[in-house]
């Protein structure tokens, strides 16, 4: 592979954002700085272009097999669309396994999903559906396979009960492992989903009104405290929706909390619960666990993305509408639940957060690639543009004006969440360990190429 010379963009290093040149050779960043030559590199003219690490992605469900339906982007054309947007490195948060099955199940199927396929560098969360000593041990055994991060839920079929909670927060705390949690209150969202089926009160609008914003923030307490009483466990809340729950985790840091980390994704900060009153069943487009909210909290997650956010991931999980969302067509709770968004993070977050002055260009970084590097043991390698990391770039041009649709998109599905949008500044260039896999717009990785990382063990 030839070496990469990027030649005076307005770069966001570990330590500075300015003008300079980066060369790259060996899939590594090999030198930073102004006025850099190599006579045998690749040129990239990068001049009047923003360089940024590029994103990384610690929430996807590719290939996801919810039972009633499966995710229709799979880890080639799932990652091609990643690569597309800006985003270099995606962490995924496998399935639910058969029940009983071993905490390496999960496992051993997506290393085969993804093998031969993933176009950029992936990792795995694990998934842990119930709590025995096989599990618990095989914690530790996973760890030194590169999986240190695990998912755990509080609802659906394979919710753990508190006490196994516990178990897993003490024996990650112990291990250096990092819990993930989806929390929503169980008994809650159940009582209310038959209650309004009984009823026939089946349409979108119905969805949200199921799952109260209370429901969601009630569980995120209730971890967060679990976690302190195992002595401040690792513990990272997926896609937070709703300023409650974040008043949550504001008072446990300011009560000294540690290790504690909030995700949140785009369609919680650009989208609202109107939109599940769209006409006849448009709003199955947007049926997502946790719902869209209301205006107020998306103003609560926009302002707290300078602060209290750590991160902002996808959860993306796309399902065709006219073949899959479609399933809820005459009841919402048999519609396949997630929104597909994997391509639209960076351009949504350099768009609607930098160009629009909501965060620096700076914080954008660190919440899309830098943060999640960090939290899920991918830092150094990944996250930051320094000396010795790998060669991940993109290059934003800031002046390319892009109206969002599903026409610009790779996801392999039917529609855009964002359809319409309009947005300041778009992805030109996508290079993977010193790769250019995008160039002006066209993609040009082989399916494979991407490859399994071995993450690190937590530690902050
Ligand atoms: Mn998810």
């Amino acid at each position: 592979m030839k070496d990469l010379l990027i030649k005076g963009g307005f770069t966001v290093t570990e330590d500075v954002e300015a003008l300079c040149d980066i060369l790259c050779s060996g899939g590594k960043i090999k030198q930073i700085g102004k006025n850099i030559s190599a006579a045998d590199a690749e040129l990239i003219d990068a001049a009047g272009k923003i360089v940024i690490p590029g994103g990384v992605d610690v929430h996807t469900h590719l290939s996801l097999d919810a039972g009633i339906a499966v995710a229709s982007d799979d880890f080639f054309t799932g990652t091609v669309a990643a690569a597309c947007g800006g985003t270099t490195t995606i962490v995924d948060h496998p399935a639910f396994g058969p029940a009983g099955c071993s905490l390496d199940h999960q496992i051993k199927k997506y290393h085969r999903l993804a093998e031969g396929k993933a176009v950029i560098d992936y990792g795995f969360h694990g998934v842990i559906q119930h709590v025995d000593n096989d599990v618990l041990s095989m914690m530790q055994t996973l760890m030194k396979e590169g999986i240190t991060s695990y998912k755990i839920y509080l609802t659906y079929g394979f919710k753990l009960s508190d006490d196994n909670v516990f178990r897993v927060l003490r024996r990650a705390k112990e291990i250096n492992a990092l819990i993930t949690v989806h929390p929503e209150n169980d008994g809650i969202i159940n009582l209310l989903r038959d209650e309004f089926r009984a009823a026939g009160k089946t349409s979108p609008h119905y969805h949200p009104l199921s799952r109260p914003a209370e429901c969601e923030a009630e569980a995120i307490n209730r971890m967060i405290l679990m976690a302190h009483i195992a002595d401040d466990a690792p513990l990272y809340i997926v896609h937070l929706s709703n300023a409650l729950g974040l008043e949550f985790i504001k008072i446990a840091r300011d009560r000294g909390q540690k290790n504690l980390y909030a995700e949140t994704c785009p369609q919680y900060l650009f989208l609202d619960e109107s939109r599940y009153d769209l006409p006849g069943i448009e709003g199955l487009k947007y049926l997502m666990c946790p719902p869209l909210r209301r205006p107020s909290d998306e103003e609560a997650l926009l302002q707290a993305l300078p602060s209290d956010i750590n991160t902002v991931a996808t959860d993306h999980c796309p399902f065709f509408f006219e073949t899959q969302k479609i399933l809820g067509k005459d009841d919402f709770t048999k519609c396949p639940s997630g929104v597909p968004g994997i391509e639209e993070r960076i351009p949504l977050m350099f768009s609607e957060g930098v160009m629009k002055k909501r965060i620096s260009l700076r914080r954008f970084t660190e919440l899309c690639s830098t943060n999640p590097a960090k939290i899920f043991g991918l830092y150094p390698e990944k996250g930051v543009i320094k000396e010795g990391a790998d060669a991940d770039i993109v290059i934003i041009d800031p002046d390319k004006n892009v109206t969002l649709g599903k026409n610009l998109l790779h996801e392999n599905v039917d529609y855009c969440a964002y359809e319409g949008f309009e947005l300041q500044g778009w992805p030109l260039c996508t290079i993977s360990r010193g790769e250019v896999i995008l160039r002006d717009g066209v993609f040009s990785g082989d399916a494979g190429r991407g490859k399994f990382i071995t993450r690190k063990e937590f530690s902050r």
